[in-house]
């Protein structure tokens, strides 16, 4: 009558929204003001001045069909080229409008990608901790999915579980950084590295293994460059989207990029114009596409993330609590004071503090604090947290 692998995905509760359904209830029985709600990764600044300004105009200058019209399924071809001008200029390379394939945000472009290059009996990896939503993406396309663990203590891929990890069934290695949940940033070297490991083992399986590079937070690093993966490893496609730097995920608008180097690009990408049709995407929202082909070049304020970040991994480092240094992606890995991460994000909650567990993310023994919150409610917050270290520790 119905998929039941669909009812079981439609069924099983994602622990995430469960903990904010749960600190929505209990802000209405004790009061917003004390709870604190580390749950979810929605972005709390406002969009670029430009990015709302754009879209305003846009509303009072085109006419009704010119913005809300179907555009071409790859996406309007201007808007295309303003980003492949943006990553030109910053990273100088020499991409063009038919490199990019535009999309309802980073779920869509890894949803094509996934299909477009999956063969039967071909295996995904990605490395510890990783974003939830992979596993769903990836086995309802089809692969074998493997999570390769990372170095401890840093989160960095780790070359020599990698090695283990691969196989001649492996078509892709999924990465994402900065990280969803450890706001860690891959260094250039290890990437590189990664790079070196995968060319080696392609040549000896005789096909490519594709590199997707999931680049949701790529312009919310604090201090560190995000190197740019293409320039790294040939078979890299990336999957981008503005969701986080313009704070719009409702809004859904991303992209897929296929670099000529990529093996059969041009076939590669026919081939995520196919998955994009089968799968009903019809294109991404056309007034948000228009907004995209004017604001390319915008990039977020940091300043409020950046603060967040600081008070929340000062205050809970000197209070003992070890924490994984987030260098962006408004993320923060605390480890947890127990062996068992959702004994322990239990625990938090009976001081209303909304800790994700770890092991939704392949991270136990760790729990996420999304810290895209007011600077308030962390300052706020902190002596839950510091009640909850003596409960432990005395
Ligand atoms: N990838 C990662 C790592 C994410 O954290 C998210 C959303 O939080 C996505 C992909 C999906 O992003 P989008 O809202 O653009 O579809």
């Amino acid at each position: 009558m119905y998929s039941k692998t669909m009812y079981g995905m439609g069924a099983e509760s994602s622990v995430i929204r469960a903990l904010f359904a749960y600190g929505m209830e209990r802000s209405a029985q004790i009061g917003k003001d004390k709870v604190f709600d580390y749950s979810l990764g929605n972005p709390s600044v406002p969009a670029p001045k430009k990015v709302l300004d754009t879209m305003a105009k846009l509303l009072q200058e085109k006419t009704p069909l010119e913005l809300h019209g179907y555009t071409a399924g790859s996406g309007d071809a201007a808007t295309r080229k303003a980003v492949a001008d943006d990553l030109n200029e910053r990273y100088g390379c020499k991409l063009g409008a038919n490199n990019f394939y535009l999309t309802c945000g980073a779920a869509a472009a890894l949803k094509v990608t996934m299909t477009a290059l999956f063969e039967e009996g071909d295996e995904a990896l990605t490395f510890a901790p990783y974003f939830t939503e992979y596993s769903y993406f990836l086995r309802t396309a089809g692969y074998k999915f493997t999570v390769v663990g990372t170095e401890d203590g840093t989160f960095q891929p780790d070359i020599a579980k990698l090695d283990a990890a691969l196989n001649e069934n492996v078509k892709l290695l999924l990465i994402n950084s900065p990280n969803n949940p450890s706001g860690v940033v891959y260094t250039k070297e290890r990437l590189e590295a990664v790079a070196e490991l995968l060319e080696k083992k392609a040549a000896e399986y005789g096909h490519p293994i594709f590199l997707i590079s999931d680049e949701p937070y790529r312009e919310l690093s604090y201090e560190k460059e995000v190197p740019f993966v293409p320039a790294i490893y040939k078979n890299t496609i990336v999957c981008y989207s503005y969701s986080k730097s313009f704070s719009l995920p409702g809004e859904r608008i991303g992209y897929v990029c296929v670099p000529d180097e990529v093996t059969e690009a041009g076939n590669v990408y026919l081939a995520i114009c196919g998955a994009g049709r089968a799968l009903g995407y019809v294109c991404a929202p056309s007034l948000m596409q228009f907004v995209v082909k004017e604001c390319a070049g915008e990039r977020p304020d940091l300043t409020t993330y950046i603060e967040n970040r600081d008070l929340l991994y000062n205050s809970l480092t000197s209070m003992g609590y070890e924490c994984i240094y987030p260098d962006g992606a408004f993320y923060l890995c605390v480890k947890a004071l127990e062996d068992d991460d959702k004994a322990f994000s239990e625990k938090a909650k009976k001081h209303e503090l909304l800790l994700v567990p770890g092991s939704e993310f392949a991270a136990p023994g760790y729990i996420r604090a999304a810290y895209c919150v007011s600077t308030d409610m962390i300052k706020r917050s902190l002596p839950a947290f510091e009640a909850l270290y003596k409960e432990y520790k005395g």
